[in-house]
């Protein structure tokens, strides 16, 4: 299945507001899995985010293996004073790879706009982060068929003019899909990644032909398979599932050829 793939895919847990460092324990199991044995999923970037407290931690643990380290969140500037605030910069010095930007928690605990969101991707750009840009509809708004159009809108004001496949990750998560347990059918996921990548297309040109598109809303062990599986779909943003290394692994267990 995955070597007919042209891009390859990540699986990224989203650890959100959890884990102390008793956690640590769940990322080393995952760290061991990907090390070995005989569910060792091929040809797939894996990723945790884990609050900013343990990036340090982790990432020194990771070292030398192939587990990938990202922030949940950044701050616009590089340094200054903004209380509470951390910045791409500082994640990166503490051993991420990425940041989430743009998670509907953060837009609707925080009120960030497009325009907030695109100013972090270009932060996570600055500090040679790669931006994952988070995108979804409502249920009111997919209620009254506005999903495209919102999802336009989104990538239009998020996504920084100098984004490219190698820099840059969209995932698609819709609102009501997450944590939630409910998921959009396979055929509503291909038809919003389809018109993510064409809407792109049309915004960055050749690049957006390669960028990966995730999905990420409630998705677990038992329908990983299926809407990995999706056109376009090239990867997944895990949110509960990723908080134990035996649920995250049997997401990645869809790429195990
Ligand atoms: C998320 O919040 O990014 C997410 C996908 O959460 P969950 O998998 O728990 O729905």
């Amino acid at each position: 299945m995955t070597s007919a793939r042209k891009i390859k895919p990540l699986v990224a847990g989203n650890w959100k507001m959890n884990g102390v460092k008793a956690a640590l324990g769940e990322a080393h199991k995952v760290r061991e899995a990907l090390a070995g044995g005989s569910t060792r999923p091929s040809a797939v970037d894996v990723m945790l985010c884990p609050p900013a407290t343990l990036i340090s931690p982790l990432a020194q643990g990771a070292a030398g293996g192939s587990l990938l380290i990202g922030g949940q969140d950044c701050h616009v500037k590089a340094s200054g004073a903004h209380t509470g605030d951390i910045s791409a910069e500082m994640l990166a010095d503490a051993g991420a790879s990425a940041v989430i930007v743009g998670h509907s928690e953060r837009r609707m605990d925080h009120g960030e706009m497009d325009r907030d969101v695109r100013a972090k991707a270009e932060a996570a750009h600055r500090a040679g982060l790669t931006a994952i840009i988070c995108v979804g509809e409502t249920a009111g708004e997919r209620a009254i068929g506005l999903t495209l159009t919102v999802i336009g809108r989104q990538l239009a004001g998020s996504v920084p003019k100098g984004a490219t496949a190698a820099n840059t990750v969209i995932a698609y998560e819709p609102v009501w899909a997450i944590g939630t347990g409910l998921t959009p059918t396979a055929a509503d996921v291909a038809e919003v990644h389809q018109f993510m990548r064409q809407t792109l297309g049309k915004q960055l040109g050749e690049t957006a032909g390669t960028m990966r598109l995730l999905y990420g809303g409630s998705v677990k062990a038992s329908n990983a398979k299926e809407l990995m599986a999706v056109a376009n779909v090239d990867g997944a943003l895990v949110g509960g599932a990723s908080l134990k290394a035996d649920d995250f692994c049997g997401i990645l267990a869809a790429y195990v050829d």
